[in-house]
Parts: structure tokens; C-alpha cells; sequence
């Protein structure tokens, strides 16, 4: 007997090379578990009196979105950071609201940000930021989503970047506290909610700390067995941090340093030479790459194919934030990963719809190390699974045998509103399209309350800083 019993549907296993799509086919789960995957005649007998049968008719059976980079935390910021030149993003959209925003504020955005991710079809949330323990307790475990979670560790403090022209003052103490805090975290909450929290060290970047505080961090990973989520070469302003400090770029400094090997996770790498991908790639560095968010901020296509066809071992997708690419939402991802990409390299052959959901699913999976538990359906696995429809205009009409399209039509078509049941941990959390975790009404009103307190607090700061949007706003463009 199952809990859960899933048939009739086009499940897309991401067993073997592509998306291992089985046609009429089945899927029970017992407690938080897959125990079965196959043809619903051959299933149905055994499994088709469980708690909680699903007709999946006309509808498509994925494993749920690894979401493997984000910062959840920003979305109440959403909307009000684009269309400004890369130097200004940081220091004249994000920190003048920054500066306003309080802990209570992140935890709504982060809620936000979850719902979300979660009513698109993310079950695995890859979040890097601040006061980790408070999140993970208050908002997601909650929230029900499967969390990967890290303290960003920085040397950075008030007066560290007043000119982005000079080197940062970094401050060691502040490292020393937040590397003190991270491993408490870790120690605290990796396997927490029955093995639904992970964890994983960030050192934040080679532009935001010493040297030897960043092989200091390196190492207390490796001495647990972890990994490192680091955003590597991240645009422009770190180039010119990377050159000041040490006259070169961040991944030929962090190669010359010895950190660059496969416990680590590259976040970005979009300000990169060919050259420097391929050494990335045949260092054995795992790639994150956040398409939408890097082409918003900075104006550059992430080498996301490049790094596979350099022989990169792992890549999977972030949706980054909602202050750049301005959404949690993997399908819209996906799409834009595979436009950018071809678009990139003038070849429209370069990833795709069958690889952008790899990317989405198992491979991402395996991109944190996770992909021996989630990112597949098979029994053994976690079962971490959403349910599409598929008849709906825009992703009519349905072929599957001998031609294909359910995999392009995902990919190409799909906006989110097609997900009907989302399952994280063998618990339904989205069930005909509502959130069961979360009050979707309630969440709304509580973001849009706090993001006005934020803007009103920030509104001086944000018109002084006169960035490109602000001049805008000023004139009523938009
Ligand atoms: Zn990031």
C-alpha cells in the first residue's frame, strides 16, 4: 500500500540520458519516499488503493525545480533595481533599501519569494544570505519547501565599500563572527525537518574578503565534507576589486590561490574569457548559472553552455533574485537559459529543451550534492515531484509517440500556472493550484505592507543615490 498514487500521466523521470519520459505511467509514494515508478497497469494493482490517487491524465509528472542560487529574502525589493547601469545596481538600488530593511521584512520576502518558487513547481530552494537559523525556522521549514541553506561569509562591514573605485576595508572580526555563526548553523541545522534542511558553507565572493579568510573558509568546508557556494566573477564591480587588489581576474586569482577544485560551487561566472570557463571546467568547479538575473543586472548571457561544452562536470539554474531577474520561477527560467544561450552562440541547437530540464531537475540536483536523493523519480529517491496540466491553450496540443513535444512545451511554453499539485517530502503541498503550507492571501498583504515601509524609510536615501531608475521614476517614465 502507498500514501500517494499517481497515474495515468506523461512522467518525465530524468532516468538515463534525457528526460526518460514514461508514457501512461505511475508513481506511488509512502511516506516521504518514492517506492515506484512505471506503467500505470503495471502499478495500479498494488499501489491504486492508496490514501491519495492522482489522475494524471493529459498531464506531466516531473520531479520537482532545484532553484539552486537565490535570495529569497530580496523579493520585497522586486521590481525596483533593473534598467541601471551594472556599478549602479548594487550601490545605488539594492543599499539605499537595504539600509531600511529589517530582519522581520526579509523573513516576509523570503515567504514571498517561497510561495512563489513553490506554486511554480520549486521544490528545492538553494537560498545564501543572512541569519540562516531565524529563516529556516520561521519561514522554511514552515513554508514546507525542501531548503539548502548558507550563511553568506564576508569580511564586509558598515564603510567597507564607500568607493567602488578602491579597494574594500575589510574588516576580520566581522569574517571571524559570521564563519562562527555559519559552522553554528551547520551544526544546528544540516538534516533538520527529517532531512529537509541542508546545509552548505558561502564564502560570498573573492572581491568581498582576504585571501586567507577565503582558504580559511574553503578549508572548514572541506574538513566536514562540504561544499563551497561561492559567486565567482560576478560582473564589474568585482573585476575592478579583483585588478585593484591583485592585479589580475578573479578566476585566474582564485586558480593562482589553489581554490579551485570540484567541492566548489561557482555561482555566476558571467565576467569570464572562453579560457577562463574552460579552466573553471576542467578544474572540476560546479557551475550555477543564473541567466535571466546576470542578463538584467549586467547585460551578459552566463556561459552556461559554454562551461558544458568545456567539459564542466555539474551545472544547474538559479532564479537569483527578485531585485534582478525579478522572479522565482523556474519554467520562465529554463526558457530564458535556453534563449540566451543560443542566442550567445548564434546555435540553436545549444541547450536544449530536454538538457534545460535536466539542468532544472537531477543535474541541478547534483550541482549542490543532492542528487543521490532528489532531482529524479525513482524509488529510493525523496518524493519531490509536481504535477503539470497540460491542457491548457498554451501548451495544446499534446504529442507524444513517435513525435514528441511534451519536453519543448515545458520548457518553451509553460509560465507556472500549469502546476496543479506540487509534492515536497511526500507531502502535498500544492493541491489544485492553492498553497497548503501558506496563506497565500495573507503572505500578499504582508509584503505588500512591509515593502511599503521599506520604501517610504528608503525614499531619501534611494533619490539621493540617483541612479538611472530613480532619474526615471523622477520624470514619470515609468
Ligand atoms: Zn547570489
Amino acid at each position: 500500500m502507498a500514501d500517494i498514487f499517481v497515474k495515468n500521466g506523461f512522467i518525465l523521470t530524468m532516468m538515463g540520458e534525457g528526460v526518460g519520459m514514461i508514457e501512461d505511467g505511475a508513481i506511488a509514494v509512502k511516506g516521504n519516499m518514492i517506492v515506484a515508478v512505471g506503467k500505470t497497469h503495471d502499478l495500479e494493482k498494488e499501489y491504486g488503493g492508496a490514501e491519495f490517487v492522482y489522475d494524471a491524465s493529459g498531464k506531466a509528472v516531473l520531479p520537482g525545480f532545484v532553484d539552486a542560487h537565490v535570495h529569497t529574502s530580496n523579493t520585497l525589493i522586486r521590481g525596483e533595481g533593473q534598467d541601471v547601469p551594472e556599478i549602479e545596481w548594487m550601490l545605488k538600488t539594492q543599499a539605499p533599501f537595504g539600509r531600511h530593511t529589517k530582519l522581520e521584512h526579509r523573513f516576509i520576502g523570503s515567504t514571498l519569494g517561497i510561495l512563489e518558487a513553490v506554486k511554480s513547481g520549486t521544490t528545492c530552494i538553494g537560498e545564501i544570505g543572512g541569519n540562516m537559523g531565524p529563516a529556516a525556522e520561521k519561514v522554511f521549514v514552515p513554508s514546507g519547501v525542501r531548503a539548502h541553506l548558507a550563511n553568506t561569509i564576508n569580511e564586509i562591514g558598515p564603510g567597507s565599500r564607500l568607493d567602488p573605485n578602491k579597494p574594500y576595508v575589510f574588516f576580520r572580526d566581522i569574517g571571524e563572527r559570521k564563519l562562527k555563526e555559519s559552522i553554528e548553523f551547520i551544526e544546528e541545522w544540516n538534516g533538520a525537518a527529517d532531512g529537509r534542511v541542508t546545509c552548505m558553507f558561502s564564502p560570498h565572493a573573492a572581491d568581498m574578503m582576504s585571501e586567507e579568510f577565503l582558504l580559511q573558509v574553503k578549508e572548514e568546508a572541506n574538513e566536514r565534507g562540504m561544499m563551497s557556494h561561492i559567486h565567482i566573477a560576478q560582473g564589474g564591480r568585482e573585476a575592478i576589486q579583483i585588478n585593484l587588489r591583485y592585479g589580475t581576474t578573479t578566476v585566474r586569482y582564485l586558480d593562482d590561490i589553489g581554490f579551485l577544485d570540484e567541492t566548489i560551487i561557482g555561482a555566476h561566472c558571467h565576467q569570464t574569457t572562453d579560457e577562463e570557463v574552460a579552466l573553471l571546467a576542467s578544474k572540476g568547479v560546479r557551475y550555477v548559472s543564473c541567466p535571466a538575473s546576470i542578463g538584467i543586472i549586467d547585460g551578459i548571457t552566463p556561459p552556461l553552455a559554454l562551461y558544458l561544452a568545456s567539459g564542466g562536470i555539474s551545472a544547474g539554474m538559479g532564479s537569483d533574485q527578485a531585485s534582478g531577474n525579478n522572479h522565482h520561477n523556474m519554467l520562465v527560467e529554463m526558457k530564458v537559459a535556453a534563449l540566451l544561450n543560443k542566442c550567445r552562440h548564434t546555435d540553436p541547437t545549444v541547450l536544449p529543451a530536454w538538457k534545460m530540464l535536466r539542468i532544472a531537475t537531477i543535474e541541478g540536483a547534483q550541482t549542490i550534492g543532492l542528487g543521490d536523493s532528489i532531482g529524479s523519480l525513482e524509488p529510493g529517491k525523496k518524493a519531490d515531484m509536481i504535477i503539470l496540466d497540460l491542457k491548457v491553450p498554451h501548451m495544446t496540443p499534446i504529442i507524444s509517440s513517435p513525435v514528441r513535444n511534451i519536453a519543448p512545451n515545458i520548457v518553451y511554453s509553460a509560465r507556472g500556472d500549469e502546476v496543479e499539485t506540487v509534492i515536497i517530502d511526500g507531502k502535498v503541498v500544492v493541491d489544485d493550484q492553492k498553497a497548503l503550507t501558506l496563506d497565500e492571501e495573507k503572505v500578499i498583504e504582508e509584503a505588500q505592507k512591509a515593502a511599503v515601509e521599506i520604501c517610504t524609510a528608503a525614499v531619501d536615501d534611494y533619490m539621493a543615490a540617483d541612479s538611472q531608475l530613480a532619474r526615471a521614476a523622477k520624470k514619470g517614465l515609468l
